[in-house]
C-alpha cells in the first residue's frame, strides 16, 4: 500500500499520543493512508502493542539519541508533537522542553525533504500561567480566545511556541499549528496528567476499603461551569490542521465544545464503580487526595493482584496532585471554540458521555478493577 502522509508523534503512549496512534492509522482518516512512527522513552506498553505504528525508543531530551533515531526517518511529512517533562520550576521547564522540541526539530527538519506540518500541542494554560503561577498573577479573563496575549510570567508554552515559528519560518512550505486543550479525558497510564485514570483509581480504593468517595475540591467547581477535551477529540483537531489549507499557521483551542459540572461527573464515576453518590459537604474539611492517598501504594498492590491487573505503579496510574489542581479550580475557566469552528473544524463531544467512555477504556484495559 502506498501511504500519501508519514507522521511522526513525539509521545505517542501519553494521553493524546495514544488516540493518535489509534486514529491517524484509520482507513478513512483524512490526509491517509498514513504511515505512522511512534516515539516514547520506555519500552511500548502491552496496553499499546495493538496497533500498526513503527515504535521508536528514544529520549528527545538527549540531542543525540534523538538524531540517531530520528534523522534517518526522512519520509516524515507530518510531526504531531505532544510530549512535555515536568520539572519543579517553569523556568526549568521552559529550558528542559525547549531542548526537547530543538532536538526533535534539528533531527528531522534537515533530513525529511517532504515535511510539511507541525502540530504542537500546548493548552489552556497559555491563558491562566503556569500551575506555580496560578492564584498567583491575574490570569486573562475567561472565556479565552486565541488572540489574548501571552501573560507577563514564564511558560513554556511561549518557549515551544517561538521554537516552532523559528523553525518553520526558515523553511518554506513548513506549517505549523498550536493545539490549546484543557483538562484532557483520555486513556494513558503514563501520563504524567491523566484526570480519568486518576480518578478511577481512588474510586477503586474506596470500593476497596469501603470509604465514601468524596469530592475533594472546592465547592466552586463542585457546582460551577468546567470544561474538558476528549483526547480523540484533539487528535481529530490535531488531523484536521495538518491537512486542511484554513487551519494552517494558527493556533486553536480544543475542548469538547459543551460545559459540565464535577457533580454530575461525580455521579457517574460512582456508578461506574458501584459506589453511593455522595454529594460535596461544604461544612467537612477538605483533605486533598493527595494526602488521602499517601499510603495507599500496598492496597494498590493488593487490588492489582487479586483482580488480575495490568502491573502498574500507584503513583504512575494515580496522579493525585493534578486531580487535587483540577478539583480545586474556580469554575469558569472555559475558553472559545468560535475560532475552531469559523476555520472549519465542527468537532464536539458531550463531556459527561466522554468521561464515561474513558472511564470504560481504562477498566476495558484493566487498568482499574
Ligand atoms: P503525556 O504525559 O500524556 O505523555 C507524554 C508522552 O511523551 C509519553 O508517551 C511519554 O512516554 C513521552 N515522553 C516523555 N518524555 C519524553 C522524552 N524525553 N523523549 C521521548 N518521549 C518522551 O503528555 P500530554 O499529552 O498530557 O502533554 C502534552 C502537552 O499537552 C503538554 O504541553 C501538556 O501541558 C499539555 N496538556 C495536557 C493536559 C492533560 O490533561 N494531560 C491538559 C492540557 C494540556 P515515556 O514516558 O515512555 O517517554
Amino acid at each position: 500500500q502506498t501511504t500519501q502522509s508519514v507522521a511522526l508523534i513525539l509521545g505517542v503512549t501519553g494521553i493524546v499520543g495514544n488516540s493518535l496512534a489509534d486514529i491517524l492509522p484509520l482507513s478513512d482518516t483524512p490526509g491517509g493512508p498514513w504511515k505512522v512512527y511512534g516515539v516514547a522513552r520506555r519500552l511500548r506498553p502491552p496496553w499499546a502493542a495493538d496497533n500498526p505504528i513503527h515504535y521508536i525508543q528514544c529520549d528527545i531530551s538527549d540531542a543525540a539519541d534523538a538524531d540517531a533515531k530520528l534523522s534517518p526517518l526522512t519520509d516524515i511529512t507530518h510531526i504531531f508533537y505532544v510530549t512535555w517533562a515536568n520539572r519543579s520550576t517553569e523556568i526549568e521547564n521552559c529550558e528542559v522542553n525547549g531542548a526537547m522540541l530543538r532536538h526533535t526539530l534539528a533531527a528531522v527538519v534537515p533530513n525529511a525533504p517532504n515535511l510539511r506540518h507541525i502540530c504542537l500541542q500546548t493548552g489552556l494554560k497559555h491563558y491562566t500561567g503556569p500551575f506555580e503561577a496560578i492564584g498567583n498573577i491575574q490570569s486573562h479573563d475567561p472565556p479565552f480566545t486565541e488572540d489574548l496575549p501571552r501573560l507577563d510570567y514564564p511558560n513554556f508554552y511561549s518557549t515551544l511556541e517561538d521554537i516552532l515559528f523559528d523553525e518553520t519560518g526558515k523553511k518554506p512550505g513548513l506549517n505549523w499549528s498550536v493545539h490549546r486543550p484543557g483538562m484532557i479525558f483520555g486513556f494513558s497510564p503514563t501520563s504524567l496528567m491523566n484526570i480519568i485514570c486518576t480518578l478511577c483509581v481512588y474510586a477503586s480504593i474506596c470500593k476497596r476499603e469501603n470509604t465514601p468517595l468524596k469530592f475533594t475540591g472546592t465547592k466552586s467547581s463542585w457546582n460551577g461551569f468546567s470544561v474538558g477535551s476528549d483526547a480523540d477529540l484533539i487528535a481529530e483537531q490535531h488531523i484536521w490542521s495538518a491537512v486542511d489549507p484554513n487551519a494552517k499557521n494558527e493556533a486553536f483551542n480544543c475542548s469538547n465544545g459543551d460545559v459540565f459540572k464535577w457533580k454530575h461527573l461525580w455521579r457517574v464515576l460512582a456508578e461506574r464503580f458501584g459506589l453511593e453518590y455522595e454529594e460535596f459537604d461544604e461544612g467537612e474539611a477538605v483533605v486533598s487526595l493527595a494526602e488521602r492517598m499517601k499510603d495507599k501504594g500496598p492496597v494498590w498492590g493488593e487490588i492489582v493482584r487479586e483482580n488480575g491487573l495490568v502491573e502498574t505503579k500507584l503513583e504512575e496510574v494515580g496522579v493525585w496532585w493534578f486531580a487535587d489542581v483540577m478539583l480545586g479550580l474556580e469554575g469558569g475557566l472555559v475558553d472559545s471554540m468560535n475560532k475552531s469552528k469559523e476555520h472549519g473544524f465542527l468537532g464536539f463531544r458531550d463531556s459527561k458521555k466522554s468521561f464515561g467512555h474513558w472511564i470504560d477504556k481504562v477498566k476495558a484495559h484493566k487498568i482499574v478493577p
